[in-house]
């Protein structure tokens, strides 16, 4: 059976690692196929690509773009993208031109919770000038000892109500999933399981997702226990969505799977990769 591994970040986004080292660590753990997914950017994808040929791993260009649902910030995965095609990226360039002022303003919110110096301590993690995220002011705030690691810190800082969160508009469902779709790729939600959303939320979250041409639905995720991953098998069935593995690997260590050790799917579901 192929090992598959369909979500994965590099420097371009909030990863600590060079595509070809990404992929690189992925044939050492045994990958043959990788999807690479950073926030927001295509442009690791062609050095991941040709150090995949390199290694005879199979390579899919993938992102993962930021998507503003009622009051919560979602994850599309869009898996098969041609880096190419202008119109997925014009939409991803203007996710990452709002990225810069919104980093400051997780700054001066961290400032007014006494922590100052954050803005130019998470660029300084940052391998992509256009692309901070939280994750680099979270290993910022490890660094200064604020924060044991940066799980603790995504309870006490950077989310809703808490010192270094902000309001931000990212573009709507659909207009993610048209951007996914016009380039060829097939739009999948990423690690449902982390949303702050009711369990009837979640089927209106799926029920427009579907409508709105999403086709996948990511089942097991380092994000998820495994028992969210039986939940959410259960629910691609439902909603006849294909099911989707991915490490959602950042950096060696940051969480409980590495990039290529994610376990196998549920019985019962059918695949992302069934038609490839
Ligand atoms: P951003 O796109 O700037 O909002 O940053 C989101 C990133 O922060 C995610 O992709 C993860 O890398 C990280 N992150 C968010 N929430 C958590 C969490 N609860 N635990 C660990 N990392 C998280
Ligand atoms: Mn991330
Ligand atoms: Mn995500
Ligand atoms: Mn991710």
């Amino acid at each position: 059976m192929k090992r598959y591994d369909l979500h994965c970040h590099s420097t371009w986004s909030d990863g600590v690692l060079s595509p070809a080292d990404v992929v690189r660590r992925a044939a050492k753990n045994g990958v043959d196929v990788l999807a690479l997914t950073d926030h927001d950017e295509i442009s690791g994808n062609a050095e991941a690509r040709a150090t995949a040929a390199e290694t005879g791993m199979t390579f899919i260009d993938g992102v993962e773009v930021s998507v503003s649902y009622r009051e919560e910030t979602i994850h599309v995965l869009g898996l098969g993208v041609d880096s190419a095609q202008p119109a997925l990226a014009a939409g991803l360039h203007g996710i990452r031109a709002g990225r810069d002022a919104r980093a400051r303003r997780i700054g001066e919110s961290l400032a007014e919770a006494g922590i100052g110096g954050a803005y130019e301590g998470a660029r300084q993690y940052a391998g992509n000038e256009q692309l901070i995220s939280r994750a680099h002011f979270a290993r910022y705030l490890v660094e200064q000892g604020v924060v044991s690691d940066t799980h603790a810190c995504f309870k006490r800082f950077l989310v809703r109500g808490k010192p270094g969160f902000v309001e931000h508009a990212w573009p709507a469902l659909d207009a993610a999933i048209a951007w996914i779709r016009g380039a060829g790729g097939m739009a999948v939600l990423a690690h449902p399981g982390r949303y702050r959303i009711t369990r009837d939320g979640m089927k209106e979250l799926l029920t427009e997702f579907r409508d709105a041409g999403g086709e996948g639905l990511e089942v097991v995720s380092s994000a998820h226990t495994p028992e969210q991953f039986v939940e959410y098998a259960t629910l691609a069935r439902l909603f006849e969505l294909k099911a989707s593995v991915g490490s959602d690997f950042h950096a060696p260590g940051e969480s409980w799977i590495d990039i290529g050790n994610a376990p196998p799917l549920p019985e019962g579901v059918t695949p992302v990769w069934s038609d490839w």
